[in-house]
């Protein structure tokens, strides 16, 4: 569902294609609502990806139009991959962009984690 001008859902973006396994990633977490892999230019020394196996095309279409049980299961899994990787202790930051102005690049719906080090505050 096309969201805040943003085009319809591209069944051919790279992250369609990491989910079908027609591309390889470095997957660290699977289940019924979540895909989580390594970034693969990561920004921190860990940098990993969740998206949800629904075709959204962005956080605003996901949280628009996507079942509460798919929502639900997706932030979940978005806790268990950083509780998984110890990352509750030290901590971790949690991004997703949307649109133009934050620069998402792929349009389909996926939170970055990032995690390792200090992370400074907000915008880099
Ligand atoms: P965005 O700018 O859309 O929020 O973030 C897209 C992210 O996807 C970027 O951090 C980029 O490095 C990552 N990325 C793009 N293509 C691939 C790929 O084929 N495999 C993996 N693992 N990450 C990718």
């Amino acid at each position: 569902m096309p969201v805040s001008g943003l085009p319809p859902y591209d069944p051919q973006n790279v992250f369609a294609r990491i989910l079908r396994g027609e591309l390889p990633s470095k997957r660290v977490h699977e289940d019924e609502f979540a895909l989580a892999f390594h970034d693969i230019a990561p920004q921190a020394p860990l940098h990993v990806l969740v998206i949800p196996k629904g075709a959204y095309v962005s956080a605003a279409d996901f949280h628009a139009t996507a079942p509460e049980a798919e929502i639900a299961g997706f932030w979940r899994a978005v806790a268990k991959v950083a509780k998984d990787l110890g990352l509750e202790q030290p901590g971790y930051r949690l991004l997703a962009n949307v649109g133009h102005d934050a620069g998402q690049e792929v349009p389909h719906f996926h939170v970055h984690l990032f995690a390792g080090k200090p992370l400074g505050r907000m915008l880099g």
